[in-house]
């Protein structure tokens, strides 16, 4: 995920941050990726519902 992509409607829920980007290849695609040092989660959803609530319900180990 070093590319960079044109992320947008980024919102923070706790450490967390979602955000909604275009693919390219015609969807868009929501990522949510912890910003806590030492966490390391990030995962894309295919939808902004599915990333907010896995922001929402992260269990952030650091
Ligand atoms: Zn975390």
């Amino acid at each position: 995920m070093a590319v960079y992509r044109n992320f947008r409607d980024r919102i923070r829920i706790g450490p967390v941050q979602v955000a909604t980007y275009y693919d390219g290849r015609g969807r868009n695609k929501h990522t949510a990726a912890c910003t806590a040092p030492g966490c390391g989660f990030s995962a894309d959803y295919p939808d902004r519902s599915a990333a907010e609530l896995a922001a929402r319900t992260h269990r952030c180990k650091a």
